[in-house]
């Protein structure tokens, strides 16, 4: 049975104080009998402190990219190892502000998905299409091109060993969430394009639903029987608004 994961997305937010306090209420906050996974998934230079206060707790971290090349003259890029190294478990490639703001193409995607697993992280694989895009009909066109790009590089074996997570361009930071059922329809289609590869991986391979999640929809989203769980932007920063994502999740999971 897939585990269902919370996983905050910290995006360029934090500060050594303010983190100290969130991170202080997902150690002590009851979060469920543990049946759901969570991580926060923070900027590199807080990775330190939250691996300080969150070793043995039940919430894990990662970080929000990370260079394809495992060292080198790569001025400004940061390695896997090196994530590795302040004990990540997670780190997400593909996230639509990477890809629109920094330009990274499909291809790049691929490249550090491979990356992350050669690190031994596990890579949250992120797509999903913009409005336009699914004005115009192209939603399951756009996510299987980004899917297929990393299968094509990586591997269906790298894919069992990631997360994916599907994540409406117009839903995230938005306050917009895809309903329950817009969710399901394309996690159900991605789940059917990793069967055509590898039945096992397709029914054992955690898929994410991100776009304005909050505590108040986490439920409904997690209860469709291909969402396992979300990636969670702004709600993430809020410890009450994370929490009760992650007792959603939990309660759904046991
Ligand atoms: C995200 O940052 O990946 C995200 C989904 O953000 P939000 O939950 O704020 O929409």
């Amino acid at each position: 049975m897939r585990r269902k994961l919370v996983a905050g997305n910290w995006k360029m937010h934090g500060s050594l104080e303010a983190n100290a306090r969130l991170l202080g209420s997902l150690t002590s906050g009851n979060a469920g009998s543990g049946n759901a996974a969570c991580a926060v998934l923070v900027p590199f230079p807080y990775l330190a402190q939250t691996q300080t206060l969150l070793k043995g707790s039940a919430c894990r971290w990662g970080a929000q990219n990370l260079g394809e090349h495992p060292s080198g003259a790569y001025t400004g890029e940061v390695a896997g190892a090196m994530l590795a190294e302040f004990g990540c478990t997670y780190v997400t490639v593909g996230h639509s502000e990477r890809r629109a703001l920094y330009h990274e193409d499909d291809a790049t995607v691929a490249r550090k998905a491979v990356a992350a697993r050669k690190a031994g992280l596990t890579p949250i694989v992120c797509l999903g299409e913009t409005l336009a895009e699914r004005e115009a009909g192209q939603t399951e066109a756009v996510v299987e091109r980004q899917l297929e790009a990393v299968l094509n590089v990586a591997g269906v074996q790298a894919i069992a060993e990631s997360v994916v997570a599907y994540e409406p361009v117009w839903a995230i930071g938005t306050g917009k969430t895809a309903s329950p059922e817009q969710a399901q329809e394309v996690h159900a289609f991605l789940r059917e394009l990793l069967a055509r590869r590898d039945a096992k991986v397709a029914a054992e391979v955690s898929i994410l639903y991100g776009g304005s999640v909050k505590g108040a929809n986490a439920e409904s989203l997690f209860a469709m029987p291909d969402v396992d769980g979300g990636l969670v932007g702004g709600a993430s920063l809020v410890a009450e608004e994370f929490l009760t994502i992650w007792r959603a999740a939990d309660r759904l999971a046991s």
